[in-house]
């Protein structure tokens, strides 16, 4: 799987996709990201990306044309790709989105800034326009991580250990896991003595070694 991303602030993904899971699944050639500046792709010798809104009004719009000089360049005959437009209008992204575009061998992905990016640009140029909820963010970069971060743990030999996504939140509508809990057995909070006050136990079913309850349990404490 490749991720293209078209951003005005490539140094903004330096950090998060050379960290952890996504570090190492770039490392094995599982997914690979690049990060285009569209600057690159401006026409004048200022790199301008963005212009005033037509009609009017505050703030500044995301031009057209280096967008789609960026996409045309991008997009490739032989993979199959998608272009995705980030905006706060868009469709509602959920678990079912990123298991359909982990199916594409490239995902283009646009990151708009200011009021913005120019409507012809999700009429024409991208394929589809998602919201990663209901709330307004600075710029598309915050989105993209998301859905890079979601798409490439779909990805098989990502995670290491396949039956992580398979059973997780979200695998199924309206699924989502069973609480989990891991050492000490019982903690004591600031203030509780280990041999006086209560402290915060794991269910006990948990430390029987009973794997027949165990599955019991998680199942009953799933939500389906
Ligand atoms: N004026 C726009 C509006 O009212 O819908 C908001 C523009 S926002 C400040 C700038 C950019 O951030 C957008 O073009 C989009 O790329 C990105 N963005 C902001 N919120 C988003 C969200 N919830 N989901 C996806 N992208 C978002």
């Amino acid at each position: 799987m490749r991720f293209d991303i078209i951003t005005i602030f490539p140094s903004i993904f330096d950090s998060y996709f050379n960290e952890s899971i996504l570090k190492r699944a770039r490392k094995n050639k599982l997914i690979d990201v690049k990060v285009h500046d569209l600057r690159d792709w401006a026409l004048d010798k200022h790199h301008t990306t963005d212009d005033t809104p037509y009609g009017g009004g505050a703030g500044m719009v995301m031009k057209i044309e280096p967008i789609y000089k960026a996409v045309e360049s991008i997009k490739s005959a032989k993979s199959k790709s998608r272009v995705i437009l980030f905006s706060a209008k868009g469709k509602r992204y959920t678990q079912e989105d990123a298991r359909r575009l982990a199916k594409y061998d490239k995902l283009i992905l646009i990151c708009g800034r200011y009021e913005g990016v120019d409507e012809r640009v999700a009429e024409y140029v991208a394929d589809e326009e998602i919201s990663i909820g209901e709330y307004v963010l600075t710029g598309g970069e915050i989105p993209v991580m998301v859905l890079v971060d979601s798409v490439s743990r779909l990805i098989p030999g990502v995670l290491g250990n396949e039956e992580s996504s398979q059973k997780e939140s979200h695998q199924k509508k309206g699924y989502l896991e069973h609480p989990q809990y891991s050492k000490p057995e019982e903690f004591f909070p600031e203030g509780e003595s280990a041999s006086g006050g209560q402290g915060w136990k794991v269910p006990e079913v948990l430390l029987s070694g009973n794997h027949g309850e165990i599955e019991k349990w998680r199942k009953e404490n799933a939500k389906h």
